[in-house]
């Protein structure tokens, strides 16, 4: 639940305010509607499922627009094309775009243990720096995972465990 709570606040404030305001709008709309209305089906709804149909009408909307702007911030802060990724969002219908994101985003980019910078995952050495981000090889200089016992490109012994980076 925390964690949820953690990305939730990913998503950019003013979304979240937009988000309140289109809830507010629809249940208040939809209040009205129901309150002129003479649909003799609707007068015949008992209270309560009125009441659950005036809180419901803003949920899919609301949902959908936290998701885009979870999407928007998400993928800016993993390094990722999100100008792009925010309108395959908006644009692909069903929520496909919002789905493809979720399969495809990059994983969240650290700091570099050398300067600080924030990097992308997966490279080998700090592009700022020059510090090495993953152990490698004291021969060849390729990069090794932690427990091998030796070098798959040189067969060289590693020093167990490997050598760590920092
Ligand atoms: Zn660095
Ligand atoms: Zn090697």
């Amino acid at each position: 639940m925390s964690r949820f709570r953690e990305e939730l606040k990913v998503i950019p404030r003013a979304v979240r305010i937009i988000v309140a305001f289109v809830l507010l709008g629809l249940s208040s709309a939809f209040t009205l509607f129901l309150i002129f209305s003479h649909d003799p089906e609707l007068i015949h709804t008992p209270r309560f499922g009125k009441l659950l149909m005036i809180v419901g009408v803003g949920i899919v909307p609301a949902i959908w627009l936290l998701l885009i702007g979870y999407v928007y911030a998400d993928a800016k802060r993993r390094g990722m094309r999100y100008v792009m990724w925010t309108l395959l969002a908006i644009f692909i219908p069903n929520a496909i775009g919002i789905i493809l994101y979720f399969i495809l985003r990059d994983p969240l980019m650290k700091p570099c243990p050398g300067c600080a910078q924030v990097l992308k995952s997966g490279y080998t050495f700090c592009p700022h720096c020059g510090t090495s981000l993953l152990p490698t090889c004291p021969h060849c200089g390729r990069s090794v995972e932690l427990g091998w016992a030796n070098c798959p490109q040189c067969g060289t012994r590693l020093p167990s465990p490997a050598p760590r980076t920092t």
